[in-house]
């Protein structure tokens, strides 16, 4: 059986200055928002939600590479 993490991803629309490499990391999860103008998380995303390792890992990349660092992903352990 695979192990699922419990992850919620947080971008702060504040910091964000919309040069989208987490939407070309992980584009099903990181969008642009047109109200805004800068990115935002898709849902079920910004909720507490199971993933695989696979997703997870993506998660992780797109909070790495940010490079305002306004991407978190939380998760319960
Ligand atoms: S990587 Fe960071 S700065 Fe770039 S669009 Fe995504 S959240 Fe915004």
């Amino acid at each position: 059986m695979v192990n699922k993490r419990q992850v919620k991803a947080v971008l702060d629309q504040n910091k964000c200055i919309s040069c989208g490499v987490c939407g070309a990391i992980a584009s099903d999860v990181f969008v642009f928002d047109d109200t805004t103008g800068k990115y935002k998380v898709q849902n079920p995303y910004g909720q507490w939600i199971k993933v695989d390792e696979q997703v997870y890992q993506k998660l992780k990349m797109a909070e790495q590479a940010c490079p305002v660092r306004c991407i978190a992903i939380d998760e319960k352990i």
